[in-house]
């Protein structure tokens, strides 16, 4: 059996970006609040091709990612709302077209979502997040997707410029496809995508370099901090089919955390066989909110769960959301909803 590549776009809706890009001069770039490998490697793949065609294009997001991703060809380029706000507002200001990935809700960029609803310019969005509510001047939603990585290599690809992409925006690619798919271990069972990395691997890539690149590029702190979770702040429930585990600030502060210290810890309770949910709540350095995040395994729908409790949503598998303080409120709303969710679990 032969596998192809599915189209992604229709033909008239290939018209309509053909048309959409034709005549922008000034593009942004625009990632969500705590950007991940996706939102980052879509950004800088979106942007090469951008560039290629020509575009002025810059970068934006609403604060910094991981230090697990500066090694990333192009990332110091991107500009953060938290830190460079006038650069930010300037490129928001000045651009015709505005590309917004990887999120479909303008409550996902913060406080960048006034600049966006009041810039002048076009909305585009590529994103595979599910949803209901349409932005913008068009949308490309592909819920179905692993990343929106892939979503932008499907589209370089669909609009004849693949040959041209450089390494450095198959690597950007490579990693938000695998970031998003937790090492193409979930959300990964399409064939195709198979294809895809056989594609960015033709062109030079390192995928083992950009494996430890990514993941075992950890600090010291790292490693204290999941030794410190799961030994003292891992708590079973239903049977040891779902967990909670909470940090907070001032323990943060004493583990000496960094940014991205904490990343992928929730999916480690799901190596506890016939564990179905594991549930992560951290207090913000930024911010004063509880960053919530879910992961499950098989049909557990941590998407619906999200959005009834935790104010967000995100995929089946991986979902994320945020709660006020105190942490004792939050702890409580997390049991209530294991408690709800008990017969799917
Ligand atoms: P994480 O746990 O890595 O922060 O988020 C996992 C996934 O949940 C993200 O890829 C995103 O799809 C979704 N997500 C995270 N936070 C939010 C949020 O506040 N609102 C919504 N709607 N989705 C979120
Ligand atoms: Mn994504």
């Amino acid at each position: 059996m032969q596998i192809k590549l599915s189209p992604i776009l229709t033909d008239k809706e290939i018209l309509q970006l053909m048309a959409l890009l034709r005549t922008a001069k000034r593009v942004a770039i625009c990632g969500h609040y705590g950007p991940d490998g996706d939102a980052v490697g879509a950004a800088l793949g979106w942007a090469a091709y951008l560039k290629h065609l020509g575009k002025q294009v810059t970068i934006v997001m609403p604060n910094p990612f991981p230090d697990f991703l500066t090694w990333l060809p192009g990332s110091r380029q991107i500009l953060f709302n938290t830190f460079q706000h006038e650069r930010v507002a300037k490129a928001l200001g000045d651009a015709d077209l505005i590309c917004c990935l990887d999120f479909r809700e303008l409550g996902r960029i913060k406080e960048m979502a006034t600049m966006v609803e009041r810039a002048k310019a076009k909305l585009l969005v590529i994103d595979h997040h599910l949803g209901t509510e349409a932005m913008g001047e068009m949308m490309i939603s592909h819920p179905e997707m692993s990343s929106t990585s892939e979503m932008v290599l499907r589209l370089i690809d669909t609009l004849g410029a693949f040959d041209d992409m450089p390494t450095e925006a198959a690597t950007a690619l490579y990693t938000g496809m695998m970031t998003d798919t937790g090492g193409f271990t979930y959300n990964s069972n399409n064939p195709e995508i198979y294809l895809l990395i056989s594609m960015l691997l033709s062109k030079g890539i390192n995928k083992d370099k950009i494996y430890r690149n990514v993941y075992w590029s950890s600090k010291e702190s790292r490693l204290r901090i999941i030794g410190y979770v799961l030994h003292e702040k891992l708590k079973f429930y239903e049977n040891h089919r779902a967990s909670i585990f909470t940090l907070t600030r001032q323990e943060l502060k004493d583990l000496q955390y960094v940014r991205g210290d904490s990343e992928g810890l929730v999916n480690m309770p799901l190596e506890v066989k016939g564990m179905r949910l594991s549930i992560s709540l951290r207090e913000d350095t930024e911010k004063d909110v509880i960053r919530v995040s879910l992961r499950s395994v098989d049909d557990f729908p941590c998407n619906k769960m999200a959005s009834e409790f935790f104010n967000g949503g995100g995929h089946l598998n991986a979902s994320g959301g945020e709660l006020p303080f105190p942490m004792e409120d939050a702890i409580r709303t997390a049991e209530r909803a294991i408690e709800a969710y008990r017969d799917l679990l």
